[in-house]
């Protein structure tokens, strides 16, 4: 897989969607038109299904060139990050989603140092979106903090392993972690309550943070807060991926086949796929609204601590200039500024035209 590579992919071509046509309900107008960014970590040991499941989860194939180091290859590996970004259009929504894979995570004899380049590459993305609000383009900040973070945990196991727990607890103040079972078609449904009964009370006796979600306004419909019950409750998700389509009854699923029959992704009775794409699409905003208010801001403080200077806070929401709207000294010279830089490029277009004109 190619490091930032840019695709575009028209949903359509496969049947089923993602969801995130829904998303308008969620936020301003003016995103919609701009589009929705979002980005999404995968962490796991390999061989988890995490690629699968990621292309399953967006019906895309985000890792054509992908190629899979052998054993020995994997032994002195260390963790390297792979983001990859898709285009997906859906109803005239578009969604920039860019994954951030971590190949060689787990795959080392001694994995202590696994967690440092994910560390780094989370700070780097809020170094990179600190120094780009306090520039003077500020309104068109590419933003590639990492706004969710799925940690696959294998399924093999009695709960988790040291190393799951040593990652969650170095990452949970950084990142929105959503603990997910891997492969859980390899589990029966005893195995799978038992397996995440464990897991929740081994993130709960360590004291790690996994993403909350948020409790439901009482005014809510009935409905919604139905769903976000059965969602918390589902906490690990447990799922599993395929990019096979199947013919089950007559109807084509995402699906595996085994010799006794088909495990459906699709279907909720064999697994929280479903579940896991609806608290992806359904809490995005508020996935991308932790990332600001809290890790983003732990990371500002920090670096304050450290005395390092940093910029000033900049409004999460950007609106058009208020007339009535006190602005501040610092916002009018940015805007200045900005018209000037405008003023300037429409002198070099009109320059530029002229050129050509004049050109044989
Ligand atoms: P990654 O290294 O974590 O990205 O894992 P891959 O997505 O490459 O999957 C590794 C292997 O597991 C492949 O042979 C997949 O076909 C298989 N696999 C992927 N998802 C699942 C799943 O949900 N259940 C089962 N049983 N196997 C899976």
């Amino acid at each position: 897989m190619s490091s930032e590579s840019v695709k575009t992919f028209a949903s359509l071509e496969t049947p089923g969607y993602v969801g995130f046509a829904n998303l308008p309900n969620q936020v301003h107008r003016k995103s919609v038109k701009k589009g929705f960014e979002f980005t999404l970590m995968v962490v796991g040991e390999s061989g988890l299904g995490k690629s699968t499941l990621v292309n399953s989860l967006f019906l895309t194939d985000l890792y054509p060139e992908r190629i899979i180091p052998d054993a020995v290859e994997k032994t002195n590996q260390t963790v390297k990050l792979d983001a990859s970004t898709v285009e997906i259009e859906e109803r005239g929504v578009k969604l920039r989603l860019t994954v951030v894979d971590t190949p060689g995570y787990g795959d080392a004899i001694d994995n202590t140092d696994s967690f440092r380049a994910i560390i780094q590459y989370i700070d780097d993305q809020f170094e990179r979106f600190l120094r780009d609000e306090s520039g003077l383009n500020r309104r068109n900040i590419v933003d590639n903090r990492i706004h969710c973070c799925f940690y696959f945990i294998s399924p093999f196991g009695h709960g988790l392993k040291p190393l799951d727990i040593e990652f969650m607890k170095q990452l949970h103040n950084k990142v929105n972690i959503v603990p997910v079972i891997a492969k859980a078609d390899v589990l029966t449904k005893k195995e799978v309550l038992r397996l995440k009964k464990r897991v929740m009370e081994e993130i709960e006796g360590n004291g790690i943070k996994i993403y909350p979600l948020p409790d439901c306004d009482s005014d809510e419909d009935e409905d919604y807060k139905e769903q976000v019950r059965q969602l918390k409750e589902a906490v690990p998700f447990a799922v599993c991926g395929a990019n096979t389509l199947l013919e089950v009854k007559g109807k084509r699923v995402r699906g595996r086949l085994y010799p006794w029959g088909v495990v459906e992704v699709e279907n909720p009775d064999h697994c929280d796929f479903i579940k896991l794409r609806t608290m992806l699409i359904t809490h995005m905003q508020d996935l991308q609204e932790v990332t600001q208010e809290v890790h983003y801001e732990n990371y500002r403080s920090e670096r304050l601590a450290k005395g390092a200077p940093v910029p000033p806070r900049r409004q999460t929401t950007i609106t058009e200039p208020d007339k009535n709207s006190t602005v501040s000294e610092k916002d009018r010279i940015l805007q200045e500024k900005e018209a000037e830089i405008r003023h300037m490029q429409e002198l070099l277009a009109v320059m530029q035209a002229q050129m050509q004109q004049q050109q044989p």
